[in-house]
């Protein structure tokens, strides 16, 4: 049996600092705000190499905290990728903008630049590149389309801790950035838990505004903002597990090193591509096939855990049939039935990984 996720085995392994780490956050009762929180920001930020990190209640209200700082003419149109979670598009919606999808490259699955230049319209203010699976999006190509009509640049890169494009952490290469710490992300907190990243002053002052009720200090409110901050439990939790991280990605590398070597040749299966500047954290492992039943079968059979990210692409989701975003030929609007997640994680060894590879029979 191999297991597509789990946590338990992890906190087992860290189970002294975790437990520890919780029982100081109860005796202290710094559960808002404190020293867990502030600590886990700096320690973020410098392992992002960035100048701000701001905590907030989890990945979706990141996006949407990040976009209203951005204070873009309203009503206007965001870019997002038509193969991702729901709460890239979401957070646009919720934000007052309107979501145009854009199509995915079918090597490493971010988004393509391609149809990004074709989706640009007068009425564009933004896009949402997100680092999917942990692969970064062509950060280079992107800023030169935003720069040429005026766009700003959120990256969304709750997949993506650690990753990086031509050495470069995500994150603050654009404007703005946004982590998710669900706790199967690969930096995990034990709840619901997120991040804003940027090198911009203004906008992490905005940001920490907006999360914390638009205020600065206690009762002086300079506009209406919302209650959503990271607290003192997560913190604690996150400050322990950041130490392992870079640890954690490289058995991910390894794992997905050993994929890519052995179902690399085979015609049926393809596998994901890592461009050469890119460092992939492989928060997924994603192939295609063209008989996803027959493989999805073969790994129940041998008792492999698996996923699929996404079995229904944004565009063709009831919840944006409202938007009539209908490609017949976009690769991301017909590849959805294609689509299997890999067991990947630290809790997998290279026997493992074997055992998955002998279950798909290459
Ligand atoms: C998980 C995820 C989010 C949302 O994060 P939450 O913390 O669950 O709100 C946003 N975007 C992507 C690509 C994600 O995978």
């Amino acid at each position: 049996m191999v297991k597509f996720l789990d946590l338990h085995k992890q906190y087992k392994g860290i189970k002294t600092e975790i437990d520890q780490a919780i029982q100081t956050v109860i005796s202290e009762s710094s559960f808002i705000g404190g020293p867990h929180v502030a600590s886990f920001e700096k320690s973020f930020s410098s392992y992002q190499n960035c100048s701000f990190c701001i905590g907030v209640g989890n990945g979706t209200d990141a996006l949407e905290i990040a976009i209203e700082a951005l204070d873009l003419e309203p009503g206007g149109e965001i870019i997002v990728p038509a193969n991702s979670f729901i709460a890239s598009a979401e957070a646009v919606t919720r934000a007052g903008y309107r979501v145009v999808f854009c199509d995915c490259n079918p090597n490493d699955y971010t988004i393509s630049i391609e149809d990004l230049k074709k989706r640009i319209s007068s009425s564009t203010v933004a896009i949402i590149a997100v680092h999917l699976y942990g692969h970064p999006c062509d950060m280079d190509l992107i800023l030169e389309i935003s720069k040429e009509h005026g766009l700003r640049v959120i990256e969304d890169c709750a997949q993506a801790h650690g990753a990086e494009y031509k050495g470069q952490k995500v994150g603050a290469i654009a404007d703005i950035g946004t982590f998710s710490f669900y706790p199967g992300k690969n930096l995990g907190a034990y709840g619901d838990a997120g991040a804003i990243v940027t090198n911009d002053k203004d906008l992490a002052r905005s940001c920490r505004m907006i999360a914390n009720h638009g205020r600065e200090e206690k009762y002086s409110h300079q506009l209406e903002g919302r209650n959503s901050r990271l607290d003192g439990l997560q913190a604690a939790v996150l400050n322990v597990k950041l130490k392992y991280l870079d640890k954690w990605t490289e058995k991910r590398l390894l794992i997905a090193d050993f994929y890519l070597e052995h179902l690399g040749n085979n015609g049926e299966i393809y596998s994901p591509v890592r461009r050469k500047w890119a460092k992939q954290v492989y928060h997924l492992f994603v192939i295609r096939h063209s008989n996803r039943e027959l493989l999805l079968r073969k790994l129940r059979d041998s008792n492999i855990g698996y996923g699929i990210h996404y079995p229904i692409a944004l565009p063709k989701l009831k919840a944006y049939r409202y938007l009539n975003q209908h490609e017949e030929n976009g690769f991301a609007w017909r590849s959805d039935n294609q689509l299997v997640s890999l067991p990947i994680g630290e809790h997998m060894d290279i026997g493992d990984a074997m055992k998955v590879i002998e279950a798909l029979g290459t």
